[in-house]
């Protein structure tokens, strides 16, 4: 009896130990503090988002989702984005999602008399919207926000060819995830990542990540801007992919303006 006892003390405090062992070695990064989790692989893959928490049902029941196919294009008013985009310190932040920069206020663009702030931009690999059925490497998004708290994202194609300087700059401060980097010296400004013809496609979609919340204006330029394989690589590192897989237009229209 004492035997048996012992044993079982021993099986016990070895049980605990492993128990122990795997959830440190399971619990995941600091990061996921902001729950609920979600993300491009596995049991958190895009299919599933709507189902991991109430606040994503959007995500599998919403009708105006993004990215989109963007095809069919029905030539609409001209090309009338005013784009004021000041230089702001460069902040470099992984969230574990995406590499994405921080904007200083004061920068802003104006959609049919509408005035946007830019808040941030980010990056996905490859491409989350397609033209005419065709992705493109990467997309670079800049959301905005006016008063009203309605988003504006404005949509840029990166394809492979040329090495982009900005991006360079922007991919020596990526800090570990979950880290922010604050660089206060150096001064950069994204007018630096548009393209040079400014015509456009528009259509009303969502956010491409969880809640997934509609009523977001897409704009996406039609010229792409390029970035070189050992950049489109070196992001890739990091994120292998960060793209949503395209959702159905269900009706919606695409406006190109030129
Ligand atoms: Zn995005």
């Amino acid at each position: 009896m004492n035997l048996l006892n012992k044993s079982y003390f021993k099986n016990a405090l070895l049980l605990l130990a492993i128990a122990l062992a795997t959830l440190i070695v399971i619990t995941p990064p600091v990061l996921a503090a902001t729950s609920p989790h979600w993300g491009y692989g596995g049991a958190e893959n895009p299919t599933q988002w709507g189902k991991l928490s109430d606040d994503f049902l959007q995500c599998e029941l919403g009708r105006d989702q993004s990215p989109i196919d963007i095809k069919k294009a029905v030539e609409d008013s001209p090309a009338k984005i005013k784009f004021d985009y000041k230089p702001t310190p460069l902040i470099v932040v992984n969230n574990g999602h995406t590499i994405q920069v921080n904007y200083s206020q004061g920068s802003t663009i104006t959609i049919n008399d509408e005035k946007y702030s830019l808040l941030q931009f980010h990056f996905h690999t490859p491409s989350e919207h397609n033209i005419n059925s065709k992705a493109s490497a990467m997309e670079l998004h800049l959301v905005h926000r006016n008063e009203a708290g309605q988003l504006a994202v404005i949509g840029v194609m990166l394809n492979e060819g040329n090495l982009n300087p900005l991006i360079a700059d922007i991919w020596k401060q990526i800090p570990d995830i979950g880290q922010t980097n604050t660089v206060s010296d150096r001064l950069i400004n994204v007018t630096n990542l548009l393209p040079k013809n400014k015509a456009y496609f528009s259509y009303s979609g969502s956010l491409t990540t969880p809640p997934c919340s509609e009523g977001v204006s897409w704009n996406i330029f039609v010229e792409p801007i390029t970035v070189s394989k050992e950049q489109i690589e070196a992001f890739s590192r990091i994120y292998q992919v960060d793209a949503r897989p395209l959702q159905p237009i269900n009706g919606r229209t695409v406006q190109l303006h030129r």
